[in-house]
């Protein structure tokens, strides 16, 4: 059995980038940036009107002469002598002779003139070309992640495809004879299976949005041969159940059996002690233990932090705060604990209801205390680390 320290070493260093590809905007969302992007364009693209008012060429005096109108999406060029306005909207191309735009709340408009009840100081109101980014300027260095704000900027910049870390192919098989689909009567001694759609979801939170899902009874020779289907069609595999002691546990033989090499078996935390971690040449496979809470944590410590990590991602364990909990805490077990928590104003409530199979409290929490191997105690008010689960 390993520490959660080693066993997160292990991942770190049996991980490697997936490769680059080149996808459209709208599909490199969450993706990682894997080359800087360079804009092939100034932003604003021209002299542009902040604001709906009238565009000047100052002559010192309140009066102008209305001479034109400029609206967003005119390209015609407008000349202007001292003292002449242009009426110009929100958006639009400010005439090259212009110096200023005073805003229409500070005018009082006549037939053919304008009066100007206070100047505005030269090139207000205007968003200068280039006054966000240059063009040939490195915009957005390689390492970012996409957000939505980023595929709005990138996408404003007339770019349509980008080149990304490819997001990892991820299949789930989920084991055990008692798993019953829901939707269907419940048979006496089966429960409904959750594992397989929750990691599904979960999964969609790092944008990876096609994951085949497999079952398998808790059958040596099933096991084995869903094992090697799924793993021929995908980069990685995350297996629910069947990883523990049992007699009816087949997944680390049948892993053996399909020529994975184990990294790590067994980890000293609570909950999620039965963790398997592996390889098979690029392919990577997680055997998560079967408790529904076991099998999340497990996923949130381990198969989002490989996952990422494989996307390019330069932070890619959850990130961590301090607070202080509000009562206090017992670890016998000499084992790391990660518990269900709900971090707000800087205290932490751990919930009740830690038992691995239960995910009501994982349900409303929004962090995981985690509680080192070697600490005992925690008295209420003393400072804890914890798990972010808001990302
Ligand atoms: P196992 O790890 O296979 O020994 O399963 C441990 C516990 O988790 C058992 O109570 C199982 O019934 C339950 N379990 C296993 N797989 C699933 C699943 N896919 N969805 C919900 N519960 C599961
Ligand atoms: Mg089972």
């Amino acid at each position: 059995m390993i520490s959660v320290e080693d066993a997160l070493g292990l991942i770190a260093t049996n991980i490697s980038l997936t490769e680059t590809e080149e996808v459209s905007v709208i599909e490199a969302l969450q993706s990682v940036l894997a080359a800087d992007l360079v804009t092939p364009i100034n932003m604003p693209p021209f002299r542009q009107s902040a604001m709906d008012g009238y565009a000047l060429r100052l002559n010192g005096k309140a009066e102008y002469n209305l001479i034109e109108e400029a609206k967003a999406g005119d390209s015609k060029s407008i000349k202007l002598e001292p003292g002449d306005a242009v009426r110009i909207f929100t958006g639009a191309l400010v005439p090259d002779d212009a110096d200023t735009v005073v805003i229409q709340e500070q005018v009082i408009k006549k037939v053919d003139k304008i009066e100007v009840q206070k100047l505005p100081e030269p090139a207000a109101n205007i968003r200068p070309m280039g006054e966000q980014v240059k063009k040939g300027e490195t915009v957005l260095q390689k390492g970012t992640v996409l957000n939505e704000a980023a595929i709005g900027f990138i996408a404003g910049l007339g770019i349509t495809s980008i080149k990304v870390f490819k997001k990892p192919t991820v299949a789930i098989l989920a084991t055990g004879n008692e798993l019953q689909e829901p939707g269907t009567d419940l048979k006496p001694g089966s429960i409904y299976e959750s594992n397989a759609i929750m990691l599904t979801a979960a999964l969609r939170r790092v944008g990876i949005d096609q994951v085949k899902i497999y079952k398998a009874k808790d059958d040596y020779t099933e096991t084995k041969e869903t094992i090697k289907t799924a793993l021929d069609k995908v980069d990685v595999l995350l297996i629910s159940g069947g990883i523990s002691v049992g007699d009816y546990d087949f997944v680390k033989d049948a892993l053996t059996e399909n020529g994975v090499e184990e990294i790590f078996y067994k980890v000293n935390q609570k909950p999620g002690k039965p963790l398997f971690f592996g390889k098979k040449a690029n392919k990577i496979v997680f055997a998560l233990p079967g408790n529904p809470a076991s099998s999340l944590t497990c996923f949130y410590v381990y198969v989002l932090t490989a996952l990422k990590k494989m996307m390019g991602h330069e932070q890619f364990q959850l990130e961590k705060g301090k607070a202080k909990v509000t009562s206090a805490l017992n670890n016998p077990t000499g084992k790391t604990l990660f518990l269900k928590a709900i971090i707000k104003e800087g205290k932490a409530t751990v919930l009740t209801g830690q038992a691995s199979s239960m995910l009501n409290s994982y349900a409303v929490s929004n962090a995981l205390v985690y509680i080192p191997e070697e600490i005992e105690v925690v008295n209420e008010g003393d400072e804890v680390e914890y798990l972010n689960l808001i990302f």
